[in-house]
């Protein structure tokens, strides 16, 4: 995609959603890695309504121990792959502790030496919790990226380097937030809803997806809940 066309993209995107939110629920940057540690094949919606039960009784390196792994499963086990998680986010406590004093670091390379935690929650992390300008490239961007022709790659890492590479200076902040938005409610996996995006004239994919019922009224995006209910489902 040529940058005039890339930074109409972005330019789109942000007028529909100025300040995009993770629509994960945390209020530290520990409680934002949890989180993100057990959305790992699961919905940010069960993670949601797992972590409303658990951030009360615990929500610090030293809570999570006290619980325990048994005990912490107790909270999880409505997600998928919980035992394997219970196990990295109490080896996670543990190594905050050990290693920096219990807080979050803000270094990748840290980051990602912690159990559980991947170049993409690494990338969420320094993004949301500190304002980094990495792009985490989880199933939505990856499929939004190569459908569009925005940044195409075999692989998310490909897909991440080549994003934050191609991607204006202005909207790296919050360009991960808008392609997973983009993703989640209108590029959807099985069946983009082309009729109604706001990019399908400068996206590749072919052919686009026809409308199957009434068009919607102009500028609006039907399916994808307003900016204001996401952002505060996020707090
Ligand atoms: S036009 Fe269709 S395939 Fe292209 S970004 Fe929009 S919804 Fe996705």
């Amino acid at each position: 995609m040529k940058p005039a066309s890339i930074a109409e993209l972005y330019r789109r995107l942000a007028a529909l959603d100025p300040e995009p939110r993770s629509e994960l629920a945390y209020s530290t940057p520990f409680e934002l890695l949890c989180a993100v540690v057990l959305s790992a094949q699961a919905t940010d919606v069960g993670v949601n309504k797992a972590t409303a039960r658990l951030y009360p009784v615990a929500n610090t390196p030293q809570q999570i121990l006290a619980l325990g792994e048994a005990g912490l499963r107790e909270y999880i086990r409505t997600i998928g792959l919980y035992q394997t998680k219970a196990k990295h986010l109490i080896r996670l406590a543990q190594l905050l502790l050990e290693r920096h004093g219990g807080e979050v670091p803000r270094e990748r390379a840290a980051l990602e030496a912690l159990p559980g935690v991947g170049r993409k929650t690494a990338s969420v992390v320094l993004n949301v919790a500190f304002g980094e300008p990495a792009i985490a490239v989880d199933t939505h961007i990856f499929r939004v990226a190569n459908r569009t022709g925005l940044a195409p790659g075999k692989t998310p890492d490909q897909v991440s380097a080549r994003l934050e590479k191609i991607t204006p200076a202005q909207y790296r902040l919050h360009a991960h937030h808008w392609l997973i938005l983009h993703g989640r409610y209108v590029c959807k996996a099985r069946r983009p809803e082309c009729w109604r995006c706001p990019i399908a004239d400068l996206c590749r994919y072919r052919p686009k997806t026809p409308a199957a019922g009434p068009a919607p009224a102009a500028g609006t995006l039907r399916g994808r809940p307003p900016a204001r209910t996401r952002a505060a489902r996020a707090q």
